[in-house]
């Protein structure tokens, strides 16, 4: 939600947020400031951000495209106002294909790059360049000739930037992918979120010394971004091979659509479960969940038929599923637990806290549960 969409691609649905216009603002004022003509100098900062957002779409839809070449799946493209995401499932994991994957966006913006600078070479005299650096800098007046070099340069740096060896950026996954195949997937990642985090600290400290906030940013940016990738990879380790089955709760406390929402109040007082399955003749029909609770209690009280409550729409998961897969869709979404149900029959839940403690337990312990490859 947030985010309306444009056009769909090879089926990837490519959307833009509802903060992206931010960018355009910020880009108007940038490129109006200091300008004799401000509109003029205005407009040219909101087409020159537009085509250097379609560029970071051909740059996301590289990187899909190889990513479902190689059996993974791409739910959408998102622009936002600092670039664009590409939400992926299942992500190739073996190191040519992620190599391949993690090449194609850069390769891209770079071809994009020199393709504009050569054509900018082919159009006007070499001094476009400097008259371009020289508008930029001092303010002279922005012709819509520079449309071309900028484009050239930002591609250019796009593809540089995003070529650095560390994780959340491209050159991360580049350079696990090729550690990965002189050690294993887990090491490798490790070492690769060891070099993001350290080019972060001295990014910080370059920001620092020259007082550079945009750097400091950057540096925080690119520190998060590193430490995620390396829990992610740790969760992911830990649950591979594992199944839905293996770590879900049977036969929890369930509640009858026509019962009061007190009824659910008593059992999450009486005991541990906070997540009530809402089942009629032994068929789920509905889910209440904490927050359902506490919300329904709020505005319609405790005499409250569930019913009117519960929720009607939820993600399910079979019992055969890959836990690691299930643990992505409920972080995804927000969700606290999901019911497990098999050929229409309520089986069980899964909640965070199964999730966790399956991951303690084979973390402390990797035999306690098997794994199926
Ligand atoms: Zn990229």
């Amino acid at each position: 939600m947030g985010s309306l969409k444009l056009v769909t691609i090879k089926g990837i649905p490519i959307r833009v947020h509802i903060t992206f216009p931010l960018i355009l603002l910020w880009a108007a004022v940038q490129f109006g400031r200091g300008q004799s003509n401000m509109w003029q100098g205005a407009l040219f900062g909101v087409a020159v951000t537009l085509l250097l957002f379609l560029c970071v779409v051909l740059h996301e839809l590289a990187h899909s495209l190889f990513a479902i070449q190689f059996g993974g799946r791409v739910n959408e493209i998102t622009l936002l106002p600092l670039g664009g995401v590409a939400q992926m499932e299942r992500l190739p994991d073996r190191p040519y294909q992620e190599l391949l994957m993690a090449l194609a966006g850069p390769v891209t913006s770079g071809i994009i790059g020199i393709g504009l600078a050569f054509l900018t070479l082919f159009l006007f005299p070499l001094r476009i360049w400097t008259d371009f650096l020289r508008a930029l800098s001092s303010g002279g007046t922005l012709s819509w000739s520079y449309l071309l070099p900028y484009l050239a340069i930002t591609n250019l740096f796009l593809a540089g930037f995003n070529l650095l060896p560390a994780f959340p950026m491209d050159g991360g996954r580049v350079l696990r992918a090729i550690l990965a195949t002189v050690m294993p997937y887990g090491r490798a990642t490790a070492l690769a979120v060891r070099v993001g985090q350290a080019l972060a600290w001295m990014l910080g400290l370059l920001g620092l010394l020259g007082r550079d906030v945009f750097l400091i940013l950057v540096a925080l940016f690119v520190y998060a971004g590193a430490t995620q990738e390396g829990r992610l990879v740790q969760l992911k380790t830990a649950l591979a091979g594992l199944r839905v089955r293996q770590a879900y709760s049977h036969s929890p406390q369930a509640v009858h659509p026509e019962d009061p929402l007190s009824r659910a109040v008593d059992l999450m007082l009486e005991g541990f479960q906070s997540d009530f399955p809402v089942c009629e003749e032994g068929r789920l029909v509905g889910m209440l969940t904490r927050t359902g609770v506490l919300r329904g209690l709020r505005e319609y009280g405790p005499q409250v038929p569930i019913h009117a409550v519960m929720q009607r729409e939820f993600p399910i998961a079979s019992p055969e599923d890959d836990l690691f897969d299930i643990q992505q869709q409920m972080s995804e979404r927000g969700a606290e637990v999901v019911p497990v149900v098999d050929a229409g029959t309520f089986l069980g839940l899964l909640t965070r806290q199964d999730l966790e403690e399956a991951y303690r337990l084979v973390t402390a312990y990797p035999a306690l549960l098997p794994r199926r490859r």
